[in-house]
């Protein structure tokens, strides 16, 4: 692509999942792609995405600390 030989550096971070649908882990709401509104929390190494809707009424509970295994 670029004929100057110049590759680009791997230090550019890819998301993963760019363009991959997500669906909401609580309501199952989905989307075509991660919208900056949602949650992303990173359990087990597994990606659960969380509504904006969901985020905001589990934003209680987390600042509530209560244990995340009820959601
Ligand atoms: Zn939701």
């Amino acid at each position: 692509m670029d004929p100057t030989g110049a590759e680009p550096a791997s230090d550019r971070p890819q998301p993963p999942e760019a363009g991959a649908p997500v669906s909401c882990a609580h309501c199952r709401a989905t989307a075509a792609t991660p919208p900056l509104t949602w949650s992303l929390a990173v359990e087990d190494g597994t990606r659960h995405y969380l509504c904006d809707a969901c985020a905001r009424t589990h934003l209680r509970g987390i600042e509530g600390r209560l244990d995340p295994a009820w959601w």
